[in-house]
């Protein structure tokens, strides 16, 4: 189902010259690892160490782990480079699916109709479906925009939970997007960003969805959080330590301002977010997340009491109720 590129991977120096090798893959791929694993322990003599822990992104790279376990290199599986890692060398892989998409391309046109000018985007996976799906719409008189490369993306077209500048770059050309992705996480940071009508092509259930339910459902849990922050005293800004979403400065930012609006404010350092990390912490009553900008989005309800992005805090403390001041929602910018 997926093109690895082994053989260029191979043909790397790092690779070749690597002593021992961590291989990091998202949980879709874990299921490729052992073939993989087989394969360059056979064309190389590296030793080589599958990470079984999740890996959620580019940012989500097994530095500690590799340096623990001697390792001098670390292959990081299914996205694109996220951030310079300075301690061991990272060869990021991105997989991408083959099989063709016409047939979903179908069911969107149907479904789309005339409806006006569509923006196109994908995860890495799907970045060679790109053209396919870009080619059979305009064949079916339906006007599209490809997002350009931009930020933290490598691709034209590419997202990522936390990067959509390339959607922010068309959103005024478009009248609603399609992301081309399985799961809504990607085409949900896309449609709360542009407030723009989004659907997903999801390639694994072979559906077509449309998000608008599920961001009126978010931007409602989003409001009520707020709304709650704005009368709480007490606050937690939660630090990742992983090395894609280590963000102290942000969060000593955050601090700042929430203690100037006279509220407690305490920081607390957090390797793999959960809702049950934050049980023992009564006394707080509203958490803040500055490390992944998407988990108090993914895992509001799941918290029990609120939990913000950065971004948010402002909005909380500013005391707006502007729902166009919610398509800042991932800027990661705290002024
Ligand atoms: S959305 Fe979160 S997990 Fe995904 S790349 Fe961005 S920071 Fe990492």
């Amino acid at each position: 189902m997926y093109e690895f590129n082994l053989d260029d991977v191979l043909l790397n120096s790092m690779v070749k010259s690597a002593r021992r090798i961590i291989l990091q893959f998202p949980d879709g791929l874990k299921s490729y690892a052992l073939k993989i694993a087989d394969e360059i322990s056979n064309r190389i003599a590296a030793e080589v160490i599958v990470s079984m822990d999740p890996c959620y992104g580019g940012c989500d790279l097994a530095v500690d782990d590799a340096k623990r376990l001697g390792a001098d290199l670390i292959i990081h599986f299914g996205h694109t480079e996220f951030v310079k890692c300075s301690e061991i060398p990272v060869v990021y892989v991105p997989v991408f699916f083959k099989f063709s998409l016409k047939d979903l391309a179908k069911k969107f046109v149907e479904i789309w109709g005339f409806r006006g000018a569509v923006g196109l985007l994908s995860t890495v996976q799907h970045i060679e479906n790109l053209s396919e799906v870009e080619g059979f719409l305009s064949s079916c008189g339906v006007p599209v925009h490809v997002g350009l490369k931009c930020g933290r993306v490598k691709f034209n077209g590419q997202v990522l939970g936390c990067e959509v500048c390339g959607a922010m770059g068309i959103a005024d050309l478009v009248d609603g997007f399609l992301v081309i992705s399985g799961g809504d996480f990607h085409g949900l940071g896309v449609a709360l960003s542009t407030g723009k009508t989004t659907y997903v092509m999801d390639p694994f259930r072979g559906e077509i969805r449309c998000l608008d339910n599920l961001v009126m459902r978010v931007l409602s849990v989003r409001w009520n959080n707020i709304v709650r922050a704005r009368e709480s005293k007490s606050f937690g800004v939660m630090v990742g330590v992983k090395p894609g979403q280590c963000k102290l400065n942000l969060a000593l930012k955050v601090k700042r301002i929430i203690e100037s609006s006279g509220r407690k404010c305490y920081l607390f350092s957090v390797r793999d977010f959960s809702a049950d990390l934050t049980l023992p912490f009564r006394d707080i009553d509203v958490f803040v997340s500055a490390a992944c900008p998407r988990i108090a989005i993914e895992e509001a309800e799941a918290y029990g009491k609120p939990i913000l992005t950065p971004y948010e805090v402002k909005i909380a403390l500013s005391g707006s109720m502007n729902p166009d001041d919610m398509r800042g929602i991932l800027n990661e910018e705290f002024e």
